[in-house]
């Protein structure tokens, strides 16, 4: 997913670093723990899921909820990860 949004990964190893891309960043701030598919900037606060981070790029809000159901779907289509994401039941 990172490389969708052209952010290079800084490091190896389920734990590595990016170019925060929800602030003006210069120098890898935002670590990214891909075993547990979480992100925290330790710049501007921002973090979350996997979820969340995908729908902070598509420019939904993470904290609206009918905002972030549409995320998993949208990923889903983009790429093929829908089996990482819980599933509504019966829509
Ligand atoms: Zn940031």
């Amino acid at each position: 997913m990172l490389s969708h949004y052209s952010i290079t990964p800084h490091g190896t190893g389920d734990k590595i670093k990016n170019i925060c891309p929800f602030h003006n960043d210069h120098k890898p701030s935002c670590g990214v723990n891909l075993e547990k598919q979480v992100y925290n900037c330790f710049a501007c606060d921002a973090g979350g899921n996997a979820l969340d981070f995908f729908a902070h790029m598509e420019g939904l809000d993470p904290s609206n909820a009918s905002e972030l159901r549409k995320a998993p779907l949208a990923a889903a289509e983009m790429f093929g990860i829908d089996q990482a994401l819980e599933r509504p039941a019966n829509e």
